[in-house]
């Protein structure tokens, strides 16, 4: 049994594999480095939901 869990990418649905996460946690997508939270585990399985980023001052 691997201990990793894998989803992915609601964006580029590129694989995502993560050591054990907890729902309400957040990581970068290794291909579109967009922040992505945990939404629900299921099985082993992440289900994973952007995470608006806003950088309001930059470019400003
Ligand atoms: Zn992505």
């Amino acid at each position: 049994m691997s201990t990793l869990l894998t989803g992915a990418c609601p964006e580029c649905e590129t694989d995502v594999t993560t050591p054990p996460m907890v729902q309400g946690e957040t990581l970068s997508c290794p291909e579109c480095l967009l922040t992505l939270r945990v939404d629900d585990i299921s099985d082993g399985t992440l289900s994973l939901e952007m995470v608006e980023v806003t950088l309001r001052d930059w470019g400003q």
